[in-house]
């Protein structure tokens, strides 16, 4: 039987998911070191994995956390509707993310089918382009144009990137031959960007710049991938390796709820939420070493504490913004990494109706009155999300990146709404919506909130050197002393932004960094990603 694709590298082949999944579990920390506090900057889904982790090895997490626990896994209930949500932030997890499912599992959580674009979990789907629609409801109804444009981009993706190789490396987790393919397309496009991929592929030369502008706005499977085009084709290629934009779940009353079950999650007795007295410290404004071997971590409230290991997981760009950082807590070059980190913009509004209308057909032309909707209208993705006949839907009337976010950002809701309604009339003319809403709209735009100032990492072209900076900084004995103690993790410390299984496997990275920091160690039968760290590094380019 051919073996799924999971999240097995491509640039650090390590099984985070069999590690998890060992009895012998992740490892132990020495009778001396029990109990011992470690700081964890951030309540969102990286930190609290870490504290948890760390609580069970017998260590003593500390969480801070500016806003509400979660972070970027945030989902909204509606006013009045605690049952009815609008997904601000992670919204659909592919089931190749094996250790993001393995707390989703530990926890309970239940899922079902994301209704993407295209998917069966769509009753039907519309790509409205220049004022043209295509109405889809079984693979058929697929116009040639788009046929073309995804034989061509499978075709792009042998040609340019040994794609069913690597993906068969990735199966077998055949780490030689995955190392060995990968290394060399790090190599190869590091410095060049995702439309650059698509642009000099013969499979797309053939074809029109049409072909190239609706693969833009269409993408391959999740929606319009043309807000990435300038970004580094590596970002692009671990996506499609390791299956990230297929097969995704949404989670079944809010994603959000796995970091607040995870913080009330009991162990023999014992929770991160107890371990807190029901909630988390505040949001740090000061991070100083204090002395060889202790970092001072100063809430908002003027309250300092001495740590022998501190766990940051916010955005990066916050060490420099919105929390005092001693400069000496890093190496020159790592504050290079950390500052050049670029992020994405995101936006997305959503309202709330009174019932799943799309689901109804039109008398006349027997279609559903309203579908999944990819467009190059100011909305470019509109998602509906079903919860029962008799139950109050969500429709996400836009979710978009960069430029498209950007135009949005000094809007009111209701200016957003009443936008994005405008441009769903010009598809649907015939549909009210308007008739249906129920209660307020929601809307976000990450770069706004000033606790993450951005959505997600979106790595440049040249920027693999600084994302290897930052993910292998768990690996502190290469480090002068003066520099050990402070570890990173989260979403742009990874080689996945965008998805919550990076910020997992970089949470994994630093409890093994903060447990070898105190002098504990894995189990033989179980190595770490530190254990194995030397024979599976991700490739160094020359500085
Ligand atoms: C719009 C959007 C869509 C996404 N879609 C998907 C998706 O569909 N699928 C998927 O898998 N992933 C998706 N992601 C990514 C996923 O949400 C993230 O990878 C994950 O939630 C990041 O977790 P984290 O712990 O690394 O960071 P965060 O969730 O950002 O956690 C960091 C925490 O630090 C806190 N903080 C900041 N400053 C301080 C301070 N000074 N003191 C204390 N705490 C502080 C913040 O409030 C935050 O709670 C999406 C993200 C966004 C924004």
């Amino acid at each position: 039987m051919t073996k799924p694709i999971t999240t097995f590298g491509p640039d650090f082949p390590f099984a985070y998911d069999d590690w998890l999944a060992h009895p012998a579990g992740l490892g132990t920390v020495p009778k001396a070191a029990q109990g011992a506090e470690v700081a964890v900057i951030g309540g969102g889904l990286s930190g609290v994995i870490a504290a948890y982790e760390l609580m069970k090895m017998g260590l003593k997490p500390v969480v801070y956390e500016q806003g509400r626990l979660g972070g970027r896994l945030r989902s909204q209930p509606f006013q009045g509707a605690d049952d009815t949500i609008a997904e601000l932030g992670g919204m659909r997890f592919p089931i190749s993310a094996t250790a993001f499912f393995h707390y989703a599992d530990l926890v309970g959580l239940q899922t079902r089918p994301f209704p993407n674009p295209l998917d069966d979990a769509s009753p039907s789907t519309v790509i409205d382009l220049e004022s043209e629609s295509f109405y889809i409801e079984t693979p058929d109804d697929q116009p040639p144009l788009l046929r073309e444009i995804a034989a061509a981009w499978a075709e792009a993706l042998e040609q340019g990137a040994e794609f069913s190789a690597l993906q068969t490396a990735i199966r077998a987790r055949d780490i030689p031959k995955s190392k060995e393919i990968w290394d060399r397309l790090v190599a190869a496009w590091d410095e060049r960007t995702f439309y650059d991929f698509v642009a000099s592929a013969p499979a797309f030369q053939k074809l029109s710049f049409r072909h190239r502008e609706v693969f833009g706005q269409v993408g391959f499977g999740t929606g319009g991938w043309d807000s990435d085009f300038p970004n580094s084709m590596l970002e692009i290629l671990r996506v499609v390796a390791t299956g990230l934009d297929e097969d995704q779940k949404l989670i079944v009353g809010g994603a959000e709820q796995l970091v607040r079950r995870l913080w009330a999650h009991e162990l023999g007795g014992l929770s991160l939420k107890s371990l807190h007295g029901g909630a988390p410290r505040p949001g740090v404004t000061r991070l100083v070493r204090a002395s060889a071997d202790k970092i001072a971590v100063t809430d908002r409230w003027g309250d300092t504490r001495l740590y022998g290991a501190v766990l940051s997981t916010c955005q990066s760009w916050l060490l420099t913004t919105s929390i005092f950082c001693g400069e000496d807590l890093f190496s020159q070059k790592l504050w290079m990494a950390l500052d050049r980190t670029r992020y994405m913009q995101s936006s997305k509004t959503f309202v709330m109706v009174d019932r799943p209308f799309w689901r109804e057909r039109d008398a006349q032309t027997n279609r559903y009155l309203m579908s999944t909707t990819l467009s190059d209208r100011l909305t470019r993705g509109t998602y509906l999300f079903d919860n029962g006949p008799d139950q109050p839907g969500v429709i996400c009337l836009s979710y978009s990146w960069m430029s498209d976010a950007m135009k949005v950002l000094p809007l009111s809701p209701d200016q957003r709404v009443n936008l994005m309604l405008g441009a769903l009339k010009n598809i649907y003319p015939d549909v009210d919506i308007t008739r249906h809403i129920v209660g307020d709209p929601i809307t976000v735009s990450w770069e706004n909130d000033p606790g993450f100032l951005g959505a997600f990492k979106g790595a440049l072209p040249g920027h693999y050197r600084y994302n290897r900076r930052m993910y292998c900084h768990f690996m502190q004995d290469v480090m002068p002393p003066a520099e050990r103690g402070m570890f990173l993790a989260g979403d742009d410390i990874s080689w996945t932004p965008g998805w919550a299984e990076g910020a997992v496997h970089t949470a994994l990275n630093a409890v093994w960094g903060i447990m070898h920091h105190f002098g504990g160690g894995t189990a033989p039968e179980n190595p770490g990603p530190g254990d194995l760290f030397d024979r599976i590094a991700p490739v160094a380019l020359p500085d």
